[in-house]
């Protein structure tokens, strides 16, 4: 189901047991299989709902893809801090991806580490909850927020905890976006295997070492390693952080259980009978 609509939305969400939220899809192979009643394809809800240069933040709609809405901004002097996507081609660049998937997703980009991600990004957003309301969280200005960053939630929740319907973003100027640190090593084809490895700078040279031969890109300014995964030699170190696309094995990687109980009760309390993207994250 693709709705035109916000209303729709909501009232498909009241209407369904499970639902896979989808983007447009660019992002699927670093899924785990999901099994819903409903697929709910949010890119027919897209657009600006309002855009301040002098206030640096554009609030669109989650459908909004990626590319439409850097041509927007390029046309007041301001981007999204991600590269372009000629630039790391498949490895980092969904076309079409929606700015609902970049959220969702948070993965690493090649100015992580110069401009931040989409968690300090995203000021405000709003949501479908599963009983089919509309949740608010967040603002229009960088700080926003006495208590929880409740809408910093929804960042890298990958679809399990409510269907975003819009975002508020914090925007750059172009001649502020630094050249990406990132080193490209040679070309991903999106259908591969694939790990995205962030490590300590301490264990950097080790790490990079250790995954050579099998390396697309790397960036030592955020301490973060795309390469062909190899189950066996893949090292873990300490304090690490790691996903995966199309492998074998499954893209998941085991949580800490005291990770697992604190997702298992954020998602009780915002979806208790897991109507979103059920198992998506293992756990929830
Ligand atoms: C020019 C350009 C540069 C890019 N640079 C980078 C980069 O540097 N790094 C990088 O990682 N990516 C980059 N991308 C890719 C982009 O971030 C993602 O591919 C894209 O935004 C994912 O969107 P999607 O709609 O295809 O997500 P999908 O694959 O459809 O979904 C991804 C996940 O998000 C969830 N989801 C999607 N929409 C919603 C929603 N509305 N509410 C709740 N959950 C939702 C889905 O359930 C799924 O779990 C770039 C893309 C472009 C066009």
């Amino acid at each position: 189901m693709k709705p035109t609509a916000v209303a729709e939305v909501c009232s498909e969400v009241r209407a369904s047991q499970t639902l896979h939220v989808v983007g447009s899809g660019t992002k699927s192979s670093f899924e785990t299989p999901i099994e819903a009643e409903t697929s709910l394809e949010m890119s027919g809800i897209s657009g600006v709902l309002a855009y301040s240069p002098e206030d640096r933040f554009i609030d669109v709609y989650a459908g909004t893809t990626i590319v439409e809405l850097q041509q927007i901004l390029k046309e007041r002097g301001q981007a999204l801090a991600i590269p372009d996507s000629c630039e790391f081609g498949a490895l980092l660049a969904g076309v079409p991806g929606t700015v609902g998937g970049l959220v969702s997703m948070n993965l690493p980009h090649a100015l992580n580490s110069q401009c931040g991600g989409p968690r300090e990004w995203v000021l405000g957003l709003t949501a479908v909850r599963a009983n089919g309301d509309l949740i608010y969280g967040g603002g229009r200005v960088v700080k926003n927020v006495a208590g929880y960053n409740v809408h910093r939630l929804f960042v890298g929740a990958r679809g399990t905890l409510g269907v975003i319907v819009s975002v508020v973003l914090r925007v750059y100027p172009i001649a502020a976006i630094p050249h990406p640190s990132c080193e490209r090593v040679r070309e991903w084809n999106s259908g591969d295997p694939l790990a995205i490895q962030r490590v300590l700078p301490t264990d950097w040279d080790e790490a990079r070492r250790n995954v050579s031969d099998r390396l697309f890109s790397c960036d030592r300014s955020s301490s973060t390693l795309w390469y062909a995964p190899a189950e066996a030699s893949d090292i873990r170190f300490k304090n690490d952080w790691m996903i995966y696309a199309n492998r074998q094995t499954g893209n998941l990687v085991d949580f800490s259980p005291n990770t697992q109980m604190l997702m298992t009760a954020t998602k009780n309390q915002l979806d208790l009978f897991k109507k979103f993207n059920p198992g998506a994250l293992g756990c929830v």
